[in-house]
């Protein structure tokens, strides 16, 4: 099996992600060839080189500075052309999400999104991914196609590759896969400078029992102490207290930490569908009998402004 693993980079760094995608491709197969995307490609593409890219091809263009659905589809669908991959792997973040159902529709393959298990069995792939917010656990068996398969692998499921071989080649393809009807001029980053909610280890999420936007400090500040993410419920963006952008659940991002921490969340199934794969799960609530006790490994039942505080200032003592 052939498999092309779709590397994505941001201010010309490649995502953690894309490690996760080698060490999932390799898992298959040893013959696996990473695309990376950007302004100056080569110079971005030096650590999957390092770290079992296989085959690096790197793709320089000043329309593929910034990431762009549009363009960066076009593109990749003449690499798939012509490298002939059985397999396409992507990260399911945001990015890679936009960009699959495209780069499919585009090829005319079919595909799995968020899956969070990939084996071969005999010359079966077969994937896992939670269905139903997660009740249901579905497999899915690729059938042989003159098309390839593609595939988006939920985050922080796989280790990231650290090491193994690599060589890049400079790679072009024709000018018409950088005209679009979309052009990315510069990107700015709209979630106040917290860690990337999809990426990190650990999350701090803040519900509707801080009270109020005077509150979101409190629980950011816990987030600083362990170098962690901070995100919301809908309860919490609704209420017009923080942007959009921190919102964990159906209707916002779907993070997959080792430890979770929910702060004052009833946790109703749309904001657990989006958080009830992480590893650890920790809730501080002041009722008893709420729901998200029914997902937490550990459990706090009382006041969170008496717990906060206190939490924060141990981890800022013990871990800085
Ligand atoms: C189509 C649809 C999509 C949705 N998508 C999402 C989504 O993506 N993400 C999402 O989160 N929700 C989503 N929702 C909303 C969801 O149904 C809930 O309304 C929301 O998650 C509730 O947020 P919450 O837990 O912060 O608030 P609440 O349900 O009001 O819970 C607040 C919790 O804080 C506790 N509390 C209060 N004071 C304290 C205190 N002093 N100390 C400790 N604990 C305290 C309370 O006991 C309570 O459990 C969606 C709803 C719909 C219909």
């Amino acid at each position: 099996m052939k498999i092309l693993v779709v590397g994505l980079q941001k201010n010309a760094r490649i995502m953690s992600a894309t490690f996760e995608l080698i060490t999932a491709a390799r898992q298959i197969t040893d013959d696996i060839t990473t695309v990376v995307l950007a302004g100056d490609a080569s110079a971005v593409a030096e650590p999957l080189a390092s770290r079992g890219g296989g085959q690096v091809v790197a793709v320089s263009n000043p329309a593929l500075e910034f990431f762009n659905d549009e363009i960066y589809a076009k593109t990749l669908r003449e690499l798939i052309e012509k490298y002939q991959p059985q397999l396409v792997l992507g990260s399911a973040n945001s990015y890679g999400k936009a960009l699959f159902a495209r780069l499919a529709a585009l090829v005319g393959g079919p595909m799995t999104s968020d899956a969070t298990g990939i084996e071969l069995d005999g010359d079966k792939l077969i994937m896992t991914r939670p269905s139903y917010g997660g009740s249901v656990i579905a497999r899915e068996t690729a059938e042989k196609s003159d098309k390839p398969y593609f595939v988006t692998i939920r985050p922080k499921i796989f280790t990231e590759a650290s090491e193994g071989a690599g060589e890049i080649t400079a790679e072009s393809v024709s000018d018409a896969c950088f005209e679009g009807d979309t052009v990315v001029k510069d990107v700015k980053s709209d979630s106040g400078g917290t860690k990337n909610l999809a990426e990190a280890d650990i999350v701090v999420s803040a519900g509707r029992g801080i009270r109020g936007e005077e509150h979101v400090g409190l629980i950011k500040d816990l987030a600083d102490s362990l170098g962690a993410a901070f995100g919301t419920s809908r309860a919490v963006v609704d209420a017009g207290w923080v942007e959009y952008a921190t919102q964990v659940g159906q209707t916002g991002r779907t993070v997959n930490p080792k430890l979770y921490i929910a702060v004052g969340i009833s946790g109703a199934i749309q904001h657990l569908v989006g958080m009830r794969s992480s590893q650890q799960i920790v809730a501080i609530n002041k009722d008893k009998d709420a729901p998200i006790f029914n997902v937490a490994n550990y459990g706090i039942v009382g006041d969170l402004f008496e717990i906060v505080p206190a939490l924060a200032k141990k981890f800022k003592a013990e871990l800085n």
